[in-house]
């Protein structure tokens, strides 16, 4: 390839390489699931084990990205600034252990508030990561607390575990590993 289109594609912020990926759901399995919506940093707790976890897949190259359904947005439960807070939290936590999200996609709407096709079990959200992270789907998992989280992984190809709400991700990477 001509070495000017690999300069642009680069800039493009084009991987050239397929990156494997760990998709994330987050209450109940990065954070503490509540039964309620989880908005405030105070009640937003790292699941125990998560950061062993993900630095375990992090050596084997897999890069992560969060898929999360934020509906009390669109209910009006909490505002976009709170999730942000909540996500920032993640985020600082993680670096203490040298992890990194690449990204996290969310889902502000409900479906008694306005109709979309991000919030899972449909599937724009990772359609939208696995392009802009160039993510090869045959070498990728979801892993999420609900039978939507699967759904919306076999959408688009990437195989998923359905993790009980709160267990320890350790639990289920010979899966993966
Ligand atoms: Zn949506």
């Amino acid at each position: 390839m001509p070495f000017v289109l690999l300069k642009y594609l680069r800039n493009a912020g084009f991987n050239m390489k397929k990156q494997a990926c760990i998709f994330l759901d987050r209450d109940g399995v990065i954070n503490f699931e509540r039964g309620e919506h989880t908005y405030l940093i105070e009640d937003f707790k790292i699941n125990d084990g998560l950061f062993e976890g993900l630095q375990k897949l992090q050596k084997k190259e897999f890069i992560f990205i969060v898929i999360t359904n934020q509906s009390g947005i669109a209910l009006k439960k909490y505002t976009h600034a709170q999730m942000e807070a909540c996500h920032q939290k993640m985020i600082d936590e993680a670096n203490k252990y040298n992890l990194k999200f690449e990204a996290i996609y969310f889902c502000p709407h409900h479906p008694t508030v306005s109709k979309c096709l991000c919030r899972k079990p449909d599937s724009l959200l990772l359609e939208k990561a696995i392009a802009k992270f160039n993510v090869d789907v045959n070498a990728s998992w979801f892993i999420g607390d609900k039978q939507r989280d699967c759904d919306a992984a076999h959408k688009v190809g990437v195989k998923s575990i359905l993790l009980p709400s709160n267990k320890n991700i350790n639990e289920v990477l010979h899966l993966i590993l």
